[in-house]
């Protein structure tokens, strides 16, 4: 499922080729998405300036003068940009296109857990929306970071990759870079969040920080479906160190990584690493 770096890749690819262009239409081929796609949007967006094409948490948010279209990767969304003179057919799954500029710009989603929602008001009035309003901390936020983390746990008796994922303390951290970030740390995935102190706090945050600028280096992970607007699969797997690597020698110690299954989802640590 696209993460934070899978959706920062997308933005920062759509901002530097569509800012400051005009949409010249929407074309919904399928409005079934984890929401309909309104039926209103595509008048609303026509022949809008895009002021700025930017992310907050797992949203992708297309700033216009009039308001904001809210996009979602879901499960298996992708946006693909194709240039004028090397349009191919449309694919099957390809629900929406955008025209601009002479390119096009298709959102593809074949289970349909995306989204494309239309926020009236511009600006940053969008991060009221009931979808954004509740979301942590950007992890590259400057307030982020190990005081952050430590304040945002006290008392939690839940496991601290729980916490990541839940999104709440900081937004961003799915499983993979949860995984990651917490073997870097040196932190066992099952720790009780309100045990950890602020040193360990402040590894972790500074871990949380290297993985995921280094998966937007690498344009993300691709696991199953997730690809580049140029088409180009993520290459952030390559470089993990815990994750889906049972059964390897820890890159610190040697000792074999271990796999286990926490609240249904599988997470990787060293058992001599990552000590409770
Ligand atoms: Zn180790």
């Amino acid at each position: 499922m696209p993460e934070l770096p899978e959706v920062e890749v997308t933005a920062r690819a759509l901002a530097q080729r569509f800012d400051g262009h005009q949409v010249e239409d929407i074309r919904v081929h399928d409005h079934r998405l984890r929401w309909p796609v309104p039926p209103s949007l595509p008048a609303k967006v026509r022949g809008q300036k895009i002021g700025h094409i930017g992310r907050r948490g797992k949203y992708l948010l297309w700033h216009l003068p009039a308001g904001v279209v809210i996009s979602h990767l879901g499960m298996s969304g992708s946006w693909r940009v194709h240039e004028a003179g090397s349009i191919p057919p449309r694919q099957l799954h390809d629900h929406i296109e955008v025209l601009c500029d002479g390119a096009v710009a298709r959102f593809n989603d074949p289970r349909r857990f995306g989204a494309l929602l239309w926020h009236a008001g511009a600006g940053d009035t969008v991060l009221g929306h009931p979808l954004l309003a509740d979301l942590g901390i950007e992890p590259f936020d400057t307030r982020f970071g190990g005081r952050w983390l430590w304040e945002a746990t006290r008392g939690r008796r839940v496991s601290i990759k729980q916490v990541l994922l839940a999104g709440k303390a900081v937004v961003g951290v799915g499983n993979i870079y949860a995984t990651e970030s917490l073997y870097h740390a040196r932190i066992h995935p099952d720790t009780e969040a309100g045990r950890i102190g602020p040193l360990r706090y402040d590894r972790l945050a500074a871990a949380i920080l290297q993985v995921l600028g280094r998966a937007i280096d690498v344009g993300g992970s691709t696991l199953r479906d997730f690809t580049s607007v140029e088409g180009a699969s993520g290459r952030y797997t390559e470089f993990a160190q815990a994750y889906n690597r049972a059964g390897l020698p820890c890159a610190r110690c040697g000792t074999a990584i271990r796999r286990a299954v926490q609240g249904q989802r599988a997470t990787y640590f060293c058992p001599r690493c990552q000590r409770r």
